[in-house]
């Protein structure tokens, strides 16, 4: 790496690939949590502009709610105003972007201007069939963003939230059934390109993330050590 300071000290860059329900959102808060890093999901961000009525949003939510992915140039700008913000300094985790191979080169050229590079890309794979199920019961608490779900986790007491004691439970508009399936076609057509992409570069690592979250999470964080490693 000619040029490149001995001691790597830019932000570490670290991308979630899988389709909607494989659990990025998951394994992002468990890996914040471990390596303070900041979780950037582009599903999130524009769930707020959304909610906050501004022009991406109004532009945003009926792609949305179809489960279509929403325009390069509005991911692309959301994502870019986020970057700037102080407290994603020690590094993030991208969540549910890039999703096309314009994002990912939109990517590419910021990091270009900012001197980083991406430590690594974690494909989470999944099965299609299973993720129906998965998307179709999940709810999450207003309050603290803690996720459950109607077979796999209920909260003690139904409707209230086991960790801050909320009642105040969220489904996603997206999540229906009849939406989950558009939601996986765009997927295949227009995000699993990336995992080639990604591959190309050398920073690609892939994890079997059917299993118990705790196990994917311990998979997880081994790679993100290795790949953050100073050397
Ligand atoms: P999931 O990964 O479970 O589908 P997200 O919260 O990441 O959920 O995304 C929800 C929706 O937000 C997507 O179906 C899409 O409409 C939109 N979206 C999120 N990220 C992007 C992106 N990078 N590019 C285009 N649309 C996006
Ligand atoms: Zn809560």
């Amino acid at each position: 790496m000619d040029g490149a300071p001995a001691i790597e000290t830019s932000p570490a860059v670290l991308i979630l690939l899988g389709p909607p329900g494989a659990g990025k959102g998951t394994q992002a808060r468990l890996l914040e949590e471990e390596f303070g890093l900041v979780q950037l999901s582009t599903g999130d961000l524009l769930r707020a502009a959304v909610a906050a009525g501004t022009d991406a949003g109004k532009a945003a939510k009926a792609v949305m709610e179809a489960g279509d992915l929403v325009s390069d140039d509005i991911v692309i700008a959301i994502l870019r105003d986020r970057l700037g913000d102080a407290d994603v300094q020690r590094g993030v985790i991208l969540d549910g972007f890039p999703r096309t191979t314009v994002q990912a080169s939109a990517l590419d050229a910021l990091l270009l201007e900012t001197g980083q590079k991406i430590n690594a890309a974690i494909s989470l794979e999944v099965d299609d069939g299973e993720m129906v199920t998965r998307i179709s019961g999940r709810y999450t608490c207003g309050g603290c963003g803690e996720g459950y779900h109607d077979t796999f986790k209920q909260p003690e007491t139904a409707g209230t939230c086991d960790k801050c004691g909320a009642a105040d439970m969220k489904r996603r508009a997206d999540d229906k059934a009849e939406t989950v399936g558009q939601r996986l076609q765009a997927y295949h057509a227009q995000t699993a390109p990336l995992i080639s992409y990604y591959d190309g570069k050398g920073v690609l690592q892939s994890v079997d993330a059917m299993g118990n979250i705790h196990n994917i999470a311990a998979a997880l964080a081994q790679i993100v050590r290795d790949a953050t490693r100073p050397n």
